[in-house]
């Protein structure tokens, strides 16, 4: 037996130093920790979107969150976000299957334009959201000259330098058609044969929509609707401009044409523009489908 051993003994005799006993309270019980209960996601079978923003402001993707915890269910269980600036931290573009684009693009910005054609190489699918996308909207109006770029002066929609597949148009689109779009698109490319027909019927109208073209005008309502003896009156273009540039005068609308920004918005709204049988005949199938998807 060493020197030290002596002296502890010596010291203290011979019992073991006890542990002071521990008291199991309550609060002890509930500083434990506890399993974890692992969060079940059906990642493999999402769809891949990258919200690409060009000259936009930001409205449209604040539109898209206006879902509230709706956007959460989507993101949750249809849509893996693989880009998006404002919101997650990637800053190279991958392959997608769908880009959804906001705001239209400055030409004489290389930058931009640039970042369009690849767009269009990585996505399987190219949405236009939003009347800058889609149509130019108040970016039709930029003439350049203001400091620190001056040069800046053409915006154009993104149509007319790649091909888009889709339209969602709108200043700012409501939350619901973006809604609906992501479902749509989520059950077009993942679903059965049902559903890729349902998302067809609801998808074709805003596909036809962008192979109509990327000029956008109050008076298309004159042209396309009220001059061909179409109009029945009932207001929703006038509801949907987000000007006020549209009044109904002797049950017809009037349009300002000073106030138009040339965001299509009217046009896309009015039942008599590209109404539509198949989505209309199937509007409740469309409806129960999307309220059961983010149930
Ligand atoms: S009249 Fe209103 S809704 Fe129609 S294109 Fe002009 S701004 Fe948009
Ligand atoms: S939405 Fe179409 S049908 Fe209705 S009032 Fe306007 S132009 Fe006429």
């Amino acid at each position: 037996m060493g020197l030290l051993s002596n002296v502890f003994k010596r010291n203290t005799g011979d019992a073991t130093p006890q542990k002071p006993a521990v008291v199991k309270t309550d609060a002890a019980e509930q500083l434990k920790p506890k399993p974890m209960n692992k969060e079940v996601k059906i990642v493999a079978k999402k769809i891949e979107v990258g919200y690409v923003h060009m000259s936009g402001c930001t409205g449209c993707l604040v539109s898209f969150a206006d879902n509230y915890d709706k956007l959460f269910t989507i993101l949750d269980r249809y849509v893996e976000l693989c880009s998006c600036l404002a919101l997650i931290d990637a800053r190279h573009m991958d392959t997608m299957d769908i880009a959804i684009v906001e705001g239209s693009v400055c030409i004489q910005d290389k930058l931009s334009v640039d970042e369009i054609k690849e767009t269009r190489e990585k996505a399987g699918i190219v949405v236009a959201l939003g009347g800058c996308a889609c149509y130019g909207n108040i970016t039709r109006f930029c003439r350049g000259g203001q400091q620190n770029q001056p040069q800046l002066e053409s915006f154009v929609p993104i149509g007319d330098l790649i091909k888009v597949d889709l339209y969602i148009p709108g200043c700012a689109p409501t939350p619901q058609q973006i809604r609906n779009v992501c479902v749509m698109a989520y059950l077009l490319l993942r679903g059965d044969d049902k559903q890729k027909e349902l998302a067809t019927a609801y998808l074709t109208p805003l596909m036809k929509l962008a192979q109509g073209g990327t000029e956008a005008c109050g008076c298309d309502l004159m042209t396309n609707v009220i001059n061909q003896g179409l109009c029945m009156g009932c207001g929703s273009c006038s509801a949907s401009c987000p000007v006020r540039a549209i009044t109904m005068e002797y049950g017809k609308p009037n349009i300002e044409r000073d106030l138009c920004i040339k965001c299509g918005a009217c046009y896309a709204q009015c039942p008599r523009s590209f109404f539509n049988e198949a989505i209309i005949s199937q509007y409740e199938a469309i409806d129960d489908a999307v309220k059961g998807a983010l149930q």
